[in-house]
C-alpha cells in the first residue's frame, strides 16, 4: 500500500527549490488538515529563499523548508478532540503557534511565545505552499461567505497592517504618513484611511508611488519631495535602515511612531528626540490579535485589498517568483498569490 502524497514547494538551500510529492499531512489529535486554495508570497519567504532570514542564523529555522503562511482553504479532515463542525468550513489560520503554556501565552501574547512555531517559518512547522496543510484547530479563523480565498489569504498581512494602523491612534482630522508602500504599507494606509485619517505615503520609485495614487492615495512622495506638513502618526513599513529615525524626526510632538518594517541591520533612533517630543513608539510583530477584526473589515467592505494582488500562479512558478522574475501579465500590485491546485 502506498502512502498518499500531495504536491508541495520545498526549499532545500538558498536559491534551491522544487515542487515535490511529499507525504500527505495527517490530522493528529487537536489538529486539522486543510485543502489549500490560495497562498500569498511575502518578503519573509524571499528572505528564506536568499538565505538572509535571521531565523536561519539563530537556529529557529533550517532547510529543507516548506514555506507559506498567508493562506486560505477548506478543512478536509479533523483529528481526535477537534469539533467536527470544522469539516468543510472555509478558514484561514494564525501563523503564530505558541506553546499555550508559558507566561506569555497565558497572558494572551502567544504570538511572542519563546517556544512558538510559525507556520511555514519557524520550528519545523510545514507551510501552506502545498495542496494540503495541517494546523492546530485552535489557530483557525472561519471565513464568512463575503471573504473568498483571495481575501482570505490577505487576512494575515492585513492583520499586521491593522495592528500598525491601530497603534497609530489616528482618526478624522489627523494626518498619517506611511513609509514604504509595499503590501504591509499599502494595507496600513487603507486601514488608516478607513479610520478617517488623511494618509500620505512615502516610497522610492515612481512606479510604486503611481500605484499608491491609483489606490486613492494622492499624497504620494519620495523622501526628497516629502512636504513639511505635520504628521500625527508615522508608520514605518519599510526595510530601510534610516527610516525609523526619519519617522521620529517628522512626527508631531505627542504623536506616535509605529515600527512594522525591518531592516537587514540595526536601525538606531535617538531616544532624546523620543522623550523631548513626548512621542509614543510601538513595535508590531504578527497579525494574531487582529485577525478577526481584519476578516470583519474585509467582509464589510471597509477595506478592499484585492488590487494589491498582481498575479496568481501555480506551485511550479513559486521558485521564479521568489527569485524575483517578472510574471507574464502581472499587474502593478506588490503581492503574488499561489493557487496550489493550479498548474
Ligand atoms: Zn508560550
Amino acid at each position: 500500500m502506498s502512502t498518499p502524497t500531495v504536491r508541495a514547494f520545498v526549499l532545500t538551500a538558498p536559491g534551491e527549490a522544487s515542487v515535490q510529492e511529499v507525504p500527505a499531512p495527517v490530522a493528529v489529535p487537536g489538529e486539522v488538515v486543510v485543502d489549500v486554495e490560495r497562498v500569498g508570497v511575502c518578503g519573509t519567504d524571499i528572505e528564506f529563499f536568499t538565505g538572509e532570514m535571521t531565523y536561519l542564523h539563530e537556529g529557529h529555522s533550517a532547510y529543507p523548508m516548506r514555506l507559506g503562511h498567508e493562506w486560505a482553504g477548506t478543512v478536509s479532515a479533523v483529528g481526535d478532540g477537534v469539533d467536527r463542525s470544522w469539516l468543510g468550513r472555509r478558514v484561514m489560520g494564525d501563523t503564530m503557534l505558541g506553546d499555550r503554556t508559558c507566561r506569555a501565552c497565558r497572558r494572551g501574547a502567544q504570538h511572542v511565545c519563546a517556544h512558538r512555531q510559525e507556520v511555514g517559518i519557524r520550528g519545523g512547522r510545514p507551510g501552506a505552499l502545498a495542496e494540503q496543510l495541517a494546523v492546530p484547530a485552535w489557530s483557525l479563523h472561519a471565513l464568512p461567505d463575503a471573504v473568498d480565498a483571495v481575501l482570505g489569504a490577505l487576512v494575515e498581512p492585513g492583520g499586521n497592517a491593522l495592528r500598525a494602523a491601530q497603534a497609530a491612534g489616528v482618526g478624522p482630522g489627523d494626518r498619517a504618513l506611511v513609509l514604504g508602500p509595499g503590501t504591509i504599507g499599502l494595507l496600513a494606509a487603507m486601514f488608516l484611511r478607513a479610520a478617517g485619517a488623511e494618509v500620505h505615503v512615502m516610497g522610492l520609485g515612481a512606479e510604486s508611488l503611481a500605484f499608491a495614487r491609483s489606490l486613492g492615495f494622492p499624497h504620494a512622495w519620495t523622501e526628497a519631495t516629502l512636504p513639511d506638513e505635520p504628521f500625527d502618526a508615522v508608520v514605518d513599513a519599510s526595510n530601510a535602515v534610516h527610516l525609523p529615525a526619519l519617522a521620529l524626526d517628522v512626527v508631531q510632538p505627542a504623536g506616535r511612531v509605529v515600527y512594522i518594517g525591518i531592516a537587514g541591520e540595526p536601525s538606531t533612533i535617538d531616544t532624546r528626540t523620543l522623550l523631548l517630543k513626548d512621542v509614543t513608539a510601538v513595535g508590531v510583530l504578527s497579525a494574531s490579535p487582529a485577525l478577526d477584526d481584519t476578516i470583519a473589515a474585509y467582509a464589510g467592505g471597509a477595506v478592499d485589498p484585492r488590487p494589491l494582488v498582481a498575479a496568481t500562479v501555480g506551485l511550479d512558478r513559486v521558485g521564479a517568483v521568489l527569485a524575483g522574475e517578472r510574471i507574464e501579465g502581472a499587474g502593478p500590485g506588490p503581492k503574488t498569490h499561489v493557487d496550489p491546485r493550479g498548474a
